[in-house]
């Protein structure tokens, strides 16, 4: 059965549990995980392979569902396109996507910012002592987007990046 944030007995019934309750009312795991798990287990009959799937973490971004996905879950999924239109449409989301959770920092931006290569990471200390993560990228030119999509989708994607490392994080676009 897929694995997620939520039980599977939650998942199944939308009762909630205790754990599971204080997982939502904490913020710890969004609304839209009872919902998303409850049709994942529906969806297991179609796609067998959601079986193998483990679900991390969950998050809404700009109406996009951001899936925080095992190493094998990522390249499972990514490789059934349909799959994951049909979870889109279920939810009613803009985008699903997936990305795997790494433990090493390094891998888990390079992995986020993919196809963008990371020219370099840099931890800095800024007033008030606060750690934040800088990323710098390289934008490759001819993509035929428009300046102004690729400033919105690099905001989008320091967003995730932050989410994902819980720390703060910029991002400069090296040319
Ligand atoms: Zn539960």
């Amino acid at each position: 059965m897929v694995k997620g944030p939520i039980c599977n007995f939650c998942a199944k019934t939308g009762m909630l549990c205790p754990k599971c309750e204080s997982k939502l009312k904490n913020g710890e795991v969004p609304q839209v995980a009872v919902n998303l798990m409850k049709n994942l287990q529906e969806l297991e009959k179609k796609w067998p392979l959601l079986q193998k799937v483990e679900i991390r973490n969950i998050f809404i971004i700009q109406g996009k569902l951001l899936l925080g996905v095992n190493k094998s879950s990522a390249s499972l999924l990514s490789n059934h396109v349909n799959l994951l239109e049909e979870i889109k449409q279920r939810l009613r989301m803009n985008e699903v996507m997936v990305i795997p959770v790494l433990n090493n920092i390094k891998k888990q931006i390079a992995a986020i910012f993919h196809p963008y290569h990371v020219n370099g990471i840099d931890q800095v200390f800024v007033p008030g002592g606060l750690e934040e993560v800088r990323i710098r990228i390289q934008v490759p030119e001819s993509h035929g987007k428009q300046q102004e999509d690729i400033t919105n989708y690099v905001e989008f994607l320091a967003e995730v990046t932050k989410l994902f490392l819980k720390t703060p994080v910029s991002v400069l676009v090296e040319t």
